[in-house]
């Protein structure tokens, strides 16, 4: 399995603003960190690799296709947890699931089982009933979590998963982000060095739109250090 981006450029504001600048990567099943500073490209990668938003040049493919020409069958093995916000107050935890399910076209008796399953694997079975509005920042960022999990994807896409976490919510989440990487490509994107430090099989240290280096955590971090 293998996601590639091969010379990807994407600029903004009619080709005034430069975002992506003829970035290259090979991704392999793993969890990979994207650290760099604010406006180094992050989300504007993770828009082109969730096909959500078209590089100017360059492609990105999945197993030697474009994931353009794949389209829905792309789609359905890409798991997307988005930043925290505008999350359905309302709904119930369980609800929440359920909506995203049937938006991500999961048949029901998959769909029930799935839920059962992930609400058990992310720790929130006792709260399933209780509204979002009511949920902590752990428990919002875990039942994110569990809706990018429903499809058990094989892209799986993190941005920022631990925001807003206070310490001990934020090793839950990384200790948990480790248990289901297996044989995903995993994409997490921060700019908080510990939470990829451990679970991380590479760093994609980015800057201006450029890749600066991709390589193991310890040899990168003992260079920022
Ligand atoms: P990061 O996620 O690393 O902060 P972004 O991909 O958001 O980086 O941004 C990369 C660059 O592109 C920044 O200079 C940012 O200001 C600019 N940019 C991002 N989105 C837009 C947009 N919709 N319109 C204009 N410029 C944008
Ligand atoms: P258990 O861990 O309780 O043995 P299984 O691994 O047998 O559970 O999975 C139960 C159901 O949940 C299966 O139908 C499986 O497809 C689904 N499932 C397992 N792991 C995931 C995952 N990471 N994301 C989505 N669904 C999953």
């Amino acid at each position: 399995m293998k996601l590639s981006i091969h010379n990807i450029s994407k600029r903004y504001n009619k080709g005034k603003k430069r975002a992506l600048d003829h970035l290259s990567l090979e991704l392999t099943p793993g969890v990979y960190g994207i650290l760099g500073p604010n406006g180094a490209g992050k989300s504007t990668l993770m828009n082109i690799i969730t096909d959500n938003l078209k590089p100017d040049s360059g492609q990105v493919t999945f197993n030697g296709q474009n994931i353009t020409e794949l389209g829905k069958s792309y789609r359905d093995i890409l798991g997307y947890m988005p930043q925290q916000q505008g999350l359905y107050e309302d709904f119930t935890g369980r609800r929440f699931l359920w909506y995203m399910a049937a938006l991500k076209g999961l048949p029901k008796s998959l769909a029930e089982e799935r839920i059962r399953h992930l609400l058990q694997i992310v720790n929130l079975e006792q709260d399933a009933n209780k509204r979002l509005g009511s949920y902590s920042g752990g428990m919002k960022q875990r039942i994110l979590i569990a809706q990018a999990l429903l499809n058990d994807p094989k892209i799986l896409i993190l941005d920022e998963p631990t925001a807003g976490l206070d310490p001990k919510e934020r090793i839950r989440i990384r200790n948990f982000i480790s248990t289901i990487a297996m044989n995903k490509i995993v994409i997490l994107a921060t700019h908080v060095v510990p939470d990829i430090e451990f679970i991380a099989k590479q760093i994609i240290l980015m800057k201006q739109g450029q890749l600066v280096i991709q390589d193991e955590p310890q040899p990168i971090l003992n260079r920022m250090r």
